[in-house]
């Protein structure tokens, strides 16, 4: 199933938000290869995955956390591939142009403990953050002092905005698996940190604890 949000955008815009690395003749069957049912849930087909496209060959599992049975504490991480690095370019590009993100209750009183008001962010019916006509998050902006999209809260943004471009899926109660969404320009770049048991407790553990804790996984 393609996602309607990616039809919606157009070979257009999907040439003009793939990574700089990406070889725009290869966009429209990356964007052929994503599932999504909702906006930040992307699903990645590796196998329909263009041959030349250089995130191929990444394993979209990245670990499995193991918590300790029947608690919220974590036993261990354990790390399935190496050499995967990323940091964020704040390009507010493939997380922010395909719809706003769904809110967990503490991400809505962060905003609107830092003045916004909930009747202007928050979509009732997806419980996430109002997606504009585009496609887009209400809160990307343009920076076109730098030609760039922007996120107009970075460091207040919501929790599945802090883990992209990671997914954790649930296998079962003790259990979970950390997944690596590709779309992202911060994937695999040359100051990227690696993506290790520190990356995790350092930017994904806090991320992780907070989704397990608000019943989100
Ligand atoms: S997570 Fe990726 S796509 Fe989103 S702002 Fe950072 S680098 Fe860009
Ligand atoms: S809140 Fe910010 S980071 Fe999250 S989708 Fe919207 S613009 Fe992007």
């Amino acid at each position: 199933m393609s996602c309607s949000l990616i039809k919606q955008l157009g070979p257009e815009s999907l040439a003009e938000i793939l990574p700089s690395k990406c070889s725009p003749s290869t966009s429209s069957s990356c964007f052929s290869t994503i599932a999504c049912s909702q906006p930040q849930h992307l699903e990645f087909t590796a196998t329909t995955m263009p041959q030349r496209c250089p995130i191929m060959g990444l394993n979209e599992k990245i670990a499995e956390i193991r918590l300790e049975k029947g608690t919220k504490r974590i036993e261990k991480a354990v790390f399935l591939q190496n050499g995967l690095k990323f940091r964020c370019q704040r390009c507010a590009v493939f997380c922010c142009r395909l719809g706003g993100p769904r809110l967990l209750k503490k991400d809505i009183e962060r905003l609107e403990g830092a003045g916004y008001s909930r009747e202007k962010f928050h979509d009732i019916e997806q419980n996430g953050i109002i997606t504009r006509a585009d496609g887009s998050c209400i809160f990307v902006s343009m920076d076109s002092k730098h030609g760039l999209f922007r996120c107009s809260i970075y460091n207040i943004r919501p929790t599945l905005c802090r883990l992209y471009p990671f997914s954790i899926e649930k296998l079962n109660s003790d259990l979970y698996v950390l997944k690596l969404i590709p779309c992202c320009s911060g994937i695999n770049v040359e100051n990227g940190e690696c993506v290790d048991e520190r990356f995790f407790d350092e930017f994904l553990k806090e991320i992780f604890l907070g989704l397990i804790d608000s019943d989100a996984l």
